[in-house]
């Protein structure tokens, strides 16, 4: 196949990432796999970015995730002019025939806002959609940017103006699925283990205090803002609390978390975040928001363990209630799901994955949704 993607994946993290890294991941996962189909990957990313590539171009020298708490837009608007100045470059040159954007805030601005001069370019839209309304109505009126969602939910809540510029979804997935259904099966232990950004979205809170309900030990794995150790967070001191994300920590999870019953590990990466998920009893999404794609939620099945989890966002769509996990609208059932979530079989959720949510599944539906963008957007 002759097709030149360039990919964004942003001035955040390196791809693959260090650790946390939800677009990271699906980058790192999804580039193999379309290489493999014979596309030719330009990588913009940070310079630390590891992944093998035909060409990679810089947004920042470092990783900028540390930013994320401040100066936001600073960094976002020094990451735009680079990527337009880039985007320019290889376009004059027809040395892209498509850009793959990740990253709203700098990507999809830029892209809209070169207009009809841009490359055909199709964003994936990662995050919750109410979160940047201008950006995404910066897409009205262009017909080069199309947009693809990570579940059909997550394109089904979305406003009408992007709704219009949809090509589809495309659900995430993860190396962990590869052969999933071959791997010997892991012994399990007593712990539930949420692994995410600590968030109120994610529902560390409920899930605390549901584990000192049961009295079933819970192990919360991810970072507080930018802190990805605990003994970070204590060292920054009071400053760290104009991060939302710490204070929702604070004053939310941490009086539940006795470092007994239920812990904060911190972000957890490699062998020991797969050990973690492998042997736990259940993977837990108490969820107080849409959750868009749920590449955590995959990753659980890949390892065979079942998920319990309000059915928000794509939850209904990535768990078949019964059989990969357990589903439900009441916060209150979740303490009777969690008990009863031994019951489902390891296996037949790491089947599941094998079949649904491997990287050459996902690659090959994005081959489709290029083609579809590059007809689209190349007709009169
Ligand atoms: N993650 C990780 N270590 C952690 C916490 C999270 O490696 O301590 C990874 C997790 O395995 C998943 C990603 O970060 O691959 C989070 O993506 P997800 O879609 O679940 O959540 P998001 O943060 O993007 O909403």
């Amino acid at each position: 196949m002759s097709l030149t993607v360039l990919m964004n994946a942003g001035p955040w993290l390196s791809v693959p990432p260090p650790g946390y890294g939800g677009i990271e991941n699906v980058i790192a996962t999804l580039v193999p796999e379309l290489r493999r189909l014979g596309v030719r990957v330009v990588l913009a990313s940070v310079d630390s970015s590891t992944l093998p590539v035909d060409e990679q171009v810089s947004v920042f020298a470092d990783g900028q995730f540390a930013a994320l708490q401040r100066p936001y837009n600073q960094v976002c608007g020094i990451a735009q002019a680079h990527l337009a100045g880039v985007v320019r470059e290889l376009h004059s040159r027809d040395d892209i025939d498509l850009v793959h954007d990740h990253v709203e805030a700098v990507g999809l601005a830029t892209l809209a806002a070169m207009g009809p001069a841009g490359p055909p370019t199709l964003h994936t839209l990662h995050w919750d959609l109410a979160k940047h309304p201008a950006l995404y109505g910066a897409l009205d009126g262009g017909d080069r940017v199309r947009v693809n969602g990570v579940s059909a939910s997550q394109l089904a809540r979305a406003p009408l103006a992007l709704r219009e510029h949809s090509v589809g979804h495309v659900h995430l997935s993860t190396p962990l699925a590869v052969d999933a259904e071959r791997r010997p099966r892991a012994d399990k232990g007593e712990h539930l283990l949420i692994l995410g950004r600590i968030n109120p979205g994610k529902g560390q809170d409920v899930g605390a205090r549901l584990a000192h309900r049961v009295g079933v030990p819970l192990v919360l794995a991810g970072p507080v803002g930018p802190y990805h150790r605990p003994a970070d967070l204590a060292a920054a001191g009071d400053e760290a609390r104009q991060n939302p994300d710490v204070r929702f920590f604070l004053d939310e999870v941490a009086p539940h978390v006795d470092g007994d019953l239920v812990r904060w590990v911190g972000t957890v990466a490699g062998q020991e975040r797969d050990d973690l998920l492998a042997s736990a009893r259940a993977s837990l999404f108490p969820l107080r928001w849409e959750e868009p794609g749920g590449t955590a939620v995959v990753e659980s099945l890949a390892l065979g363990t079942p998920v319990v989890a309000t059915a928000r966002g794509c939850l209904p769509e990535l768990i078949e209630h019964g059989r990969t996990g357990l589903l439900t609208t009441d916060e209150e059932e979740l303490d009777d799901l969690v008990l009863s979530a031994e019951l489902l079989d390891p296996d037949e959720c790491r089947r599941v994955a094998a079949q649904r949510f491997t990287p050459a599944v996902m690659a090959q539906r994005y081959v489709e949704l290029y083609e579809r963008v590059r007809q689209g957007v190349s007709a009169p």
